[in-house]
């Protein structure tokens, strides 16, 4: 049960922390028998009890660590004062044991919405032609040939939105062969084939680089109306209109599709988050957590991401898996990740980030609990590696670093054509493939970035919303953007962050 006092906010009965809803001065009541014993930033957690040295510090009814010294009641917990428990086991996870039953889900308010149907896989939210790179040297005359396009052709073209460009950093002076270059390849391959492009493939080679069109491409796809080659040209006019010429075909047939009522189950939508506070698991991540339920509901499929963010919550997830399979998965992505890491010498204390910390947020397992309530309580009916396609519909783990712009990369290639994006601290963050909508954690953040920031979930802290009626005005919002009938900030200023490959491969 969430508890609304004035001051605190404290999520679970079990809870002796709570977390300051406003700064608060030192020598406060801020319920019966605390006083506090300094000064209290907002997001920030006091001790409702004295934790003895060695103590549990208990939030969301989870232990977030131990008390590395006596906490009087009233105390300001920081991070340094807590010791990190040691990582859940992944070796029996319980599948199954927290299904959901389907008629228990929110029901969406809306069940159809305007998109761009494909030949195959899920509908686009928006109709965009993609030139590729095969590598990076390629990227400036990509981008020069871009600012003629849109200025040029885009024009004659009014059902086509943009030309954009997937440049990125792998392709050459890689390990190509290497066991893990398949994440990099297939997040590549995959990205070429995103909803938004409607089919339409566009491929930019320099000629002598590792990455080859075959890696990317089936032999019936390699084609001179789809490839382009740089070293076959001769000087910069001639390639440049070759270029042009492509593309122009490309946006003809771009231009004939047309948005039409589709059912939610064509619509596939990320989630994600960054800049995380203590107020995102309380506020911002409950109510994306109750628009996806109703999504999913409506038969939509529904990513979550960020492996490091989710790993201390697992057996939450795990007991929300479909089966055994889903479960075993699962535990092998984690496994992976864990690999991952110690193979770089580093801990999963690496996450958080100092504006987490800054934010309230004091280790990886507060952010890991707040991360989960995301995903909402809908039942995972699969789990991806990095940049896989689904096969199923519903609520999907997808295995993803939690950096915004890997994880932002690697859900576009496992083809989500929305993405919701969670944050405290404020970011500025935008994909140019499919539109991000911001979901800000706290009211005060909505005020600073009036005009940056898409949605404010600080109205359920203040208690102005229930998280029901934030996350339907939610989910109507993701149906308004997806239909184009709005536009995201990001999307209105043109900001927009590069694609960044995940690749865990050696560089050469
Ligand atoms: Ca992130």
């Amino acid at each position: 049960m969430t508890d609304y006092s004035p001051l605190l906010i404290k999520v679970s009965d079990s809870d002796n922390v709570a977390v300051a809803l406003r700064d608060i001065a030192e020598n406060t009541m801020v319920m019966s028998g605390v006083l506090t014993r300094s000064p209290i930033p907002q997001a920030h957690k006091i001790a409702l009890t004295d934790i003895a040295e060695g103590g549990s510090i208990v939030r969301y009814g989870t232990v977030l660590g131990f008390a590395k010294a006596y906490i009087p009641k009233g105390s300001w917990i920081n991070e340094s004062m807590i010791e990190l428990p040691p990582s859940p086991e992944l070796d029996d996870l319980k599948w199954a044991t927290d299904i959901v039953p389907e008629k228990d889900l929110p029901d969406p308010p809306r069940t159809n919405w305007m998109g761009y149907r494909n030949a195959q896989g899920f509908a686009g939210t928006r109709n965009i032609l993609a030139i590729t790179t095969t590598v990076q040297c390629t990227a400036g005359v990509i981008n020069a040939a871009i600012n003629r396009i849109r200025r040029e052709l885009l024009p004659k073209y009014p059902n086509v939105e943009n030309v954009i460009a997937i440049n990125h950093a792998y392709g050459c002076g890689v390990a190509i062969n290497a066991p893990e270059a398949k994440i990099p390849i297939r997040i590549i391959r995959n990205l070429i084939r995103h909803p938004n492009f409607g089919g339409e493939i566009m491929l930019i080679g320099l000629g002598c680089e590792k990455l080859s069109y075959d890696m990317l491409l089936s032999p019936e796809e390699i084609t001179p109306e789809n490839v382009l080659t740089l070293q076959d040209f001769s000087g910069h006019d001639v390639m440049m209109k070759a270029i042009l010429d492509m593309a122009d075909k490309k946006l003809e047939r771009l231009n004939m599709r047309k948005r039409e009522a589709l059912p939610l189950s064509e619509l596939i939508i990320g989630l994600q988050c960054g800049g995380s506070d203590a107020f995102s698991g309380i506020t911002a991540n409950p109510c994306a957590g109750f628009a996806s339920d109703m999504l999913v509901k409506g038969g939509a499929t529904v990513l979550f991401s960020e492996v490091t963010e989710v790993r201390d919550g697992i057996r939450y997830l795990a007991a929300r898996t479909r089966d055994e399979k889903t479960c075993l998965r699962l535990a092998e992505e984690m496994r992976w990740y864990d690999q991952y890491l110690e193979s770089g010498g580093v801990g999963r204390d690496a996450n958080p980030t100092p504006g987490n910390k800054k934010g309230g947020l004091s280790n990886i397992v507060e952010k890991a609990m707040g991360s989960i309530a995301k995903s909402g309580r809908a039942p995972i009916e699969e789990v991806l590696s990095p940049g896989e396609r689904p096969t199923k519909r519903g609520l999907i783990y997808a295995a993803t670093p939690a950096s915004d712009f890997v994880c932002g990369t690697s859900q576009l290639a496992s083809g989500i054509c929305l993405q919701v994006f969670m944050t405290g601290r404020g970011t500025p963050y935008g994909l140019e493939t499919a539109p991000v909508i911001k979901v800000c954690s706290r009211t005060e953040m909505k005020k600073q970035w009036y005009d940056l920031i898409d949605f404010d979930a600080g109205t359920v802290a203040t208690g102005k919303k229930t998280i029901p009626e934030a996350g339907a005005e939610l989910f109507n919002l993701i149906l308004d953007i997806a239909e184009g009938k709005k536009k995201t900030y990001s999307e209105e200023y043109g900001f927009f962050n590069d694609i960044c490959v995940f690749n865990p491969a050696p560089i050469t």
